[in-house]
């Protein structure tokens, strides 16, 4: 394994921010990790595929991209399967393997950047469905301890976009592998509405997983910037957990403002942080090369030489002025290095 100095992460992380690691290496084996270990560079930082970050300065230590590869089918019944992962498989390769093997549970997840072992980390959601409805356990390695872990579900806290991995561990475990449960005959999860039109419209009224899969492709495709052509790291913000009666008051003024329950949280809602951002006005502005998606608001965007301190900036002032206007505090779902 070779440990470089000075390297730029410009094309390691989707921003496409210019900013320099001072050691970087790529892990590609037990024997690559046994060498980082013994090497005992500090501080450490653990890169899957970028589309998470936002690196505000050049980096001190090591980067350390991972590139653990293999995808096995590890147990099989007639009506599901358990699969693992290598952690620097590609997200949606995965999801593509899945679907050739006519799996079900990922497809949902279709086309979400990144890598295998980065998609526990905020346990990654979309059009209604998490990391966690098909989460096995996975393999990791106790930066501290320089030992062997496996977390199952429960110990693994998942939440909405979040975990223990962004919490009390934190930087703490490099993930190595990461086992999931697929179904053979899978119940589709179509709540919601914009991917049940989507089939609906496209006269699919029986649909498999693979167009599930492609509607939900076709529609990310068409409000999402492709980070090829525009830098960005999807939602910059957390959609906000609130208390029932501050959406109540905030109705009153906003009547269309959407809100979705929360699962077994009565008394806090979900609001949608695309919709608050787009009401301030902020949809589509620009300072200098950073800015906020036209089609998305909740994406902040690099559209050439921004650094990621003009990005976040950008986040601070849009975090700023929803405050003041709604009485509500948004929250980072990027990592801030
Ligand atoms: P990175 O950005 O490299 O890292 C993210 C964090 O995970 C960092 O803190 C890093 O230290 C840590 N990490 C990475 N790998 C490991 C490892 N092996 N072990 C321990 N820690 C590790 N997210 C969603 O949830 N849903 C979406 O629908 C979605 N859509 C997106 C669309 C676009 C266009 C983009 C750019 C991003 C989107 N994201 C979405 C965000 C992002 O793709 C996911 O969070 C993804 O899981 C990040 O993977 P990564 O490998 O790029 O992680
Ligand atoms: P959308 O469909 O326009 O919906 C807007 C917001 O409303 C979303 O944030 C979504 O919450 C929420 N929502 C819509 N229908 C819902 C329902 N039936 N139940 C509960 N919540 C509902 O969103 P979008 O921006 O085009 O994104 C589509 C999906 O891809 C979303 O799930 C989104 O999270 C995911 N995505 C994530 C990222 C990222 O970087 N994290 C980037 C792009 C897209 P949720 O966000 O909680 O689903």
């Amino acid at each position: 394994m070779k440990i470089q100095s000075g390297i730029s992460l410009k094309p390691y992380n989707t921003f496409g921010i210019a900013a320099r690691a001072e050691r970087f290496a790529i892990l590609r084996s037990e024997e690559d990790l046994r060498t980082i270990l013994r090497a005992n560079i500090a501080p450490l930082h653990l890169l899957g595929g970028g589309s998470n970050v936002l690196l505000t300065k050049d980096l001190p230590g090591l980067v350390l991209r991972n590139e653990l590869k293999g995808i096995h089918v590890e147990k099989e019944t007639e009506t599901e399967v358990i699969i693992s992962a290598g952690a620097g498989e590609l997200w949606h390769e995965l999801v593509l393997w899945s679907l050739a093997h006519n799996f079900g549970g990922l497809e949902n997840l279709s086309l979400i950047p990144g890598t295998v072992g980065a998609a526990p980390i905020q346990n990654i959601g979309a059009y209604g469905a998490e990391l966690k409805d098909v989460f096995e356990k996975l393999e990791a390695c106790d930066l501290e301890r320089g030992e062997r872990r496996i977390f199952r579900a429960e110990d693994c806290r998942f939440g909405y976009r979040n975990s223990i991995f962004k919490n009390e561990l934190k930087g703490r475990c490099l993930i190595t592998r990461v086992w999931l449960r697929l179904s053979k005959s899978p119940t589709l999860n179509l709540s919601y509405r914009i991917l049940a039109d989507s089939l609906r419209n496209k006269g699919i009224t029986d649909p498999g997983v693979r167009e599930v899969s492609e509607t939900v492709i076709a529609i990310r495709q068409s409000k999402l910037p492709d980070p090829a052509r525009i830098g960005n790291a999807g939602s910059f913000f957390k959609n906000p957990e609130v208390p029932v009666q501050l959406y109540q008051s905030l109705k009153e003024n906003y009547p269309d403002l959407p809100a979705f329950p929360l699962p077994g949280n009565d008394g806090q809602v979900k609001l949608a942080a695309a919709w608050l951002i787009e009401k301030a006005g902020w949809k589509g502005r620009r300072i200098g090369d950073a800015g906020v998606h036209e089609k998305q608001a909740l994406v902040l965007v690099n559209y050439g030489n921004a650094s990621g301190i003009d990005i976040l900036n950008l986040a601070r002032e849009i975090q700023h002025d929803i405050l003041e206007k709604f009485a509500i505090d948004l929250q980072p779902e990027v990592n801030i290095w």
